[in-house]
């Protein structure tokens, strides 16, 4: 093992991260080709505001955690302790040559926010949710264990899936391991979860080493900014998270660490895309496997879809009355992967556009005027129209905020507690999603018990 991981690591420079990490699970753990480019890719890869962003609300968390505070009683004496790490965090992002302006000037204006203890309101909200929640465990026994380093090598048997876990609980022989998404792109669950479960094993290996049995584990997703889904939570044990990640992880972790110590003997079977490989993969934008896995999807799909192989076409037949159950199915399930794959040219087609490669037939245009210029300058205008004579009531129109907006606003929580009593929220449209959705399904309404038969004499009396 010490020499694939010597001849593995040959050449990468040490960033302080380890090569397969915990929240790169989904990736490494389902396709060992993903190593490649690594290299470049721990140089290389673009950050964006919302990582920057969510960067920024670790190491708010962390500072509260901590010193057992909440966000708004940060003061700068208590972030002193941990300008140092933010100072190198930015730099890093600053020295990223992928990075785009505004990702440069919003890792700045994170960093000065930081150093002022100035974080912006709905972070504060945001955060304060899940301090709240910690130290509901705390206040009863749990000892808290924040931003703790964990080694899976117990389980690995290679110290290449480290990591950091955000939140700690221990109280006798039940472990809680919760981890903060800021993100809100994309809803994160803990059932079965990877990253989480691997965060776990590190904490257990850590509990070990230090003589504390752990039983029972409550794995937690804290994302508030979601559906308000602050704390969910996924009971489980030990052995169930051993069972699920450890001997299929081990394998691929050691798979993808050949793939990196001997590149020369790669084949097309160390590729394996899937939906969940490859959405958040470094190479997704220029993989060939991936590239002719959609190919494949489509062309079979396509076939699917032709009115002309279905047994139900008739010339006057409408196309979608010839598309059976089944293959409707297959296309909604594949269409993630489908619009991954469009998003993914299209970002390398702008790419290409930027460097201004003249020979692809594609061209930057201006895109339509962003909402949030006419909102900021709102003030103006209604200043210039009440100047030229029009009454302000007939300029402006006055409505309440919404309970999203009233969220965000700063009030105490007895007040917030009244407001939400009084937001009755109507259900959205029902939306088609797959069967392994964990949203319950829901049943369509039966015209029959709305609507009796016409009687078409009463008519016509
Ligand atoms: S894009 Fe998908 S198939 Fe290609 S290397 Fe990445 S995970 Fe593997």
């Amino acid at each position: 093992m010490q020499e694939l991981l010597n001849k593995a690591l040959s050449g990468f420079a040490d960033n302080g991260h380890s090569l397969f990490s915990p929240s790169g699970a989904s990736t490494w753990g389902n396709c060992a080709g993903s190593a490649i480019g690594l290299h470049d890719a721990r140089r290389d890869d673009p950050d964006n505001v919302p990582s920057v962003e969510g960067t920024l609300g670790h190491f708010c968390l962390e500072v509260c955690l901590s010193t057992r505070i909440y966000p708004v009683d940060i003061k700068k004496a208590q972030v002193q302790p941990f300008i140092e790490e933010v100072t190198k965090w930015r730099n890093g992002v600053l020295a990223n040559k992928a990075n785009t302006a505004k990702v440069r000037v919003f890792v700045i204006e994170c960093h000065r926010r930081f150093c002022n203890a100035d974080f912006d309101s709905e972070m504060v909200i945001e955060i304060a949710k899940t301090c709240r929640v910690v130290y509901q465990y705390t206040s009863q026994g749990y000892e808290l264990y924040p931003e703790l380093r964990v080694s899976l090598e117990l389980f690995m048997g290679h110290t290449q899936c480290d990591g950091t876990s955000d939140i700690v609980l221990i109280k006798g022989t039940h472990l809680i391991v919760g981890d903060l998404k800021y993100g809100q792109a994309l809803a994160v669950f803990p059932e079965n979860n990877w990253q989480i479960m691997l965060y776990a094993l590190g904490v257990i290996a850590w509990c070990i080493s230090r003589g504390i049995d752990i039983d029972t584990v409550d794995l937690a997703i804290s994302q508030s900014r979601i559906d308000n889904n602050l704390w969910d939570v996924w009971h489980t044990t030990y052995h169930q998270i051993y069972n699920e990640c450890i001997p299929k992880l081990k394998d691929a972790s050691v798979k993808a660490l050949e793939v990196l110590a001997y590149p020369e003997k790669v084949t097309k079977d160390h590729f394996n895309p899937s939906e969940k490989a490859c959405t958040w993969c470094h190479r997704r934008h220029t993989c060939v496997a991936r590239s002719r896995f959609t190919q494949n999807i489509l062309l079979e799909h396509y076939r699917k879809l032709d009115p002309l192989q279905s047994t139900n076409w008739k010339p006057d037949n409408p196309f979608v009355d010839c598309i059976d159950s089944a293959a409707l199915k297959d296309v909604i399930q594949a269409k993630p992967f489908i619009i991954g794959w469009l998003n993914a040219a299209e970002k390398e087609a702008d790419r290409r556009c930027k460097k201004g490669d003249t020979d692809l037939g594609l061209k930057l245009v201006k895109g339509s005027r962003r909402r949030s210029y006419y909102t900021t300058q709102q003030p103006k205008i209604i200043a210039d129209i009440v100047a030229c004579g029009v009454p302000f009531s007939d300029a402006v129109t006055i409505k309440p905020k919404s309970p999203a907006q009233l969220d965000k606003t700063n009030m105490s929580s007895d007040v917030r507690t009244k407001i939400r009593e009084l937001v009755k929220t109507a259900e959205g449209n029902p939306i088609v999603a797959l069967e392994s959705d964990r949203r319950p399904a829901i049943k369509p309404l039966d015209a029959n018990q709305y609507f009796k038969p016409l009687d078409a004499n009463q008519f016509f009396k």
